[in-house]
């Protein structure tokens, strides 16, 4: 298979839940039916930090940056980078960023309607 997207994630087939890890099997119906699908990317923040000392000299660029966990309308939880001053509970999306050679997630403050 080609490079996943960030947002590709495994997906039971007969329940329906995501899940960001790739199981065996599905934790909420115990199939094995996963199949690879991509979330739309918006959710709500339930962590965030901010990153001051990059792990190493490819992130080093990006220092200081923000990490978030999203739990993912489809249920799934993420993490990404994110735009500074999200909340927890905050209603974001997801946009793709490039960085080197990879396509990474950053997540930013959905527009109230
Ligand atoms: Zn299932």
């Amino acid at each position: 298979m080609s490079e996943r997207h960030p947002l590709d994630l495994r997906r039971c087939a007969d329940c329906e839940a995501w899940w960001a890890l790739r199981p065996y099997a599905c934790a909420a119906c115990g199939g094995a039916n996963l199949q690879w699908a991509r979330a739309a990317g918006e959710g709500e923040v339930i962590a965030h930090s901010t990153v001051h000392r990059a792990p190493d000299a490819s992130w080093r660029t990006l220092a200081p940056y923000e990490l978030v966990l999203v739990r993912l309308r489809e249920g799934a939880v993420l993490m990404g980078h994110a735009t500074p001053g999200l909340t927890i509970g905050q209603q974001v999306f997801a946009r793709d960023f490039e960085h080197g050679s990879r396509t990474l997630l950053c997540f930013q403050a959905r527009r109230p309607p």
